[in-house]
């Protein structure tokens, strides 16, 4: 039996829904007329701009009517029964306009409306906020990034609402948007303003995979003092920051602090991270592929610097060039964009970052033997609801390790601390720690328990 409060409550936001979806279908309406139709520069910039607020307004409108009345903490009611965090219509629904969107992006984005004798449709849509930007008209990258970015902020927003009694919740998402917004977007769209090379400062090889392409490598070395700056500081944050940071906090720096596809699907994907698969067979799956895509994409990188060097394009009987495309066309493209993004809500938010993500696989090789982070936990306290596993979007069953009072440390865990957030009882712990590297991934605490205390409900 539903009490009066929640009668009220879920009339308004079966209203509020419904408003959102009648605004959501006005604007895709709306869309389409300017597609189709031709504008001057400034009239499509004002359109744009309506457009976007527009979709900001909706989502931030949605976010308030979700959390902000609600009390502080989790809730979980319907996760598994909602049509969208469910994997139920809207969910494929959903996941075959991302998936098309992608697909449409990477290519066939002529259809989008690229063009180089002038933009139309949705990317010439957006050629004025491109020109304001870098004086040139927009691509279909500049389309993304501006898309993508502010998915991030307005999702950003959601989830702080979501998880407004977590400070450490609070600071990673700030975090992410910041490094999205200044590093991923605005900076490298000024230094082309500039005539200066494209440069994403947090994106690093093997995450940034053309890093080593004879291209950039050129293109870095005759841009002058900038450009050696720039392939110092890539190499660097490769073999010394982040190793550094890595040892220090764990993976937790780059995956969910800093790094773009991790600040995407905690935002964005946070409605379907308790989608994940926490069966063994996953875990195997996992292992299997993330070291694979990480082994192919160092024998791609030698190859293509081998080429670099002696300017022969075969490395032991391999074309080093054929493999590069092909590694940017399955795994650039398809697997963490199509797959990555298009799947999120059928197969959870971080399906790249599990099971794709050769970035992800060095520093989980490093967060498990050589680095000082931890989840401890208190299993005395543990209650085993199994909302830590339930919300854990890296597949990992926490409350297996959180029962018999074991630290967790494990190659996959991003330290998205989440676990911690919906735990009723405070059990677990995310840690720095320092003494135990070498024992602690098999050491079990012991619960002392006196006789007294104990006693079997019949
Ligand atoms: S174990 Fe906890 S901190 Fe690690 S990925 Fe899962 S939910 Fe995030
Ligand atoms: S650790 Fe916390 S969230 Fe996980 S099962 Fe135990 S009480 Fe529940």
């Amino acid at each position: 039996m539903m009490n009066h409060s929640n009668i009220i409550r879920s009339k308004s936001l079966i209203r509020s829904k419904f408003q959102v979806i009648l605004i959501t279908i006005g604007l895709g309406i709306l869309l389409g007329i300017f597609c189709l139709a031709q504008f001057t520069q400034l009239v499509s910039f004002g359109l744009l701009v309506s457009l976007l607020l527009g979709i900001s307004l909706i989502i931030i409108y949605y976010s308030k009517t979700l959390y902000a009345n609600l009390p502080e903490g989790i809730k979980n009611n319907g996760v598994w029964t909602g049509t969208l965090t469910g994997r139920g219509v809207s969910a494929w629904i959903l996941g075959v306009v991302l998936t098309c969107f992608y697909i449409l992006l990477y290519w066939f984005p002529h259809i989008l409306g690229l063009s180089t004798s002038g933009n139309t449709g949705i990317i010439g849509f957006f050629d004025p906020l491109s020109q304001f930007f870098k004086n040139q008209p927009a691509s279909e990258w500049f389309v993304y990034g501006t898309l993508y970015t502010l998915a991030i902020i307005l999702f950003g927003i959601k989830f702080i609402w979501k998880y407004r009694h977590n400070k450490y919740q609070l600071l990673r998402t700030i975090s992410v948007i910041f490094f999205q917004t200044a590093f991923a977007f605005l900076l490298p769209e000024f230094m082309l303003r500039l005539n200066l090379p494209f440069n994403d400062f947090k994106n690093m090889w093997p995450l940034n995979y053309y890093f080593f392409d004879s291209w950039h490598l050129e293109e870095l070395m005759h841009a002058g003092n900038i450009g050696w700056f720039m392939l110092i500081w890539g190499l660097a944050m490769i073999f010394l920051i982040s190793p550094i940071l890595t040892y220090l906090y764990g993976k937790r720096w780059y995956c969910s602090w800093v790094c773009g596809c991790g600040g995407l699907a905690e935002t964005a994907g946070d409605s379907f991270r308790h989608l994940s698969d926490k069966s063994i067979k996953a875990w195997n799956l996992e292992r299997y592929l993330i070291y694979s895509v990480l082994l192919i994409s160092v024998i791609m990188t030698v190859g293509v610097l081998y080429s670099y060097k002696t300017g022969v394009n075969t490395l032991l009987g391999i074309n080093t060039y054929e493999l590069r495309k092909w590694y940017g066309f399955i795994i650039g493209a398809a697997f963490s964009g199509v797959i990555g993004v298009g799947f999120y809500p059928l197969l959870g938010s971080r399906v790249w970052c599990r099971f794709g993500c050769p970035m992800a696989a060095i520093l989980g090789i490093q967060q498990k033997f050589f680095s000082r982070f931890r989840i401890t936990t208190n299993g005395g306290q543990c209650i085993t609801c199994g909302n830590c596993s339930t919300y854990c979007e890296m597949g990992i069953d926490v409350r297996a390790y959180a029962q018999r009072g074991q630290n967790i440390v494990r190659a996959s865990c991003v330290g998205c601390g989440i676990c911690a957030a919906v735990c009723p009882r405070g059990v677990l712990r995310l840690e720095n720690g320092s003494a135990d590297i070498s024992t602690r991934t098999t050491q079990l605490k012991t619960i002392h328990i006196s006789e007294d205390a104990l006693r079997i409900l019949n």
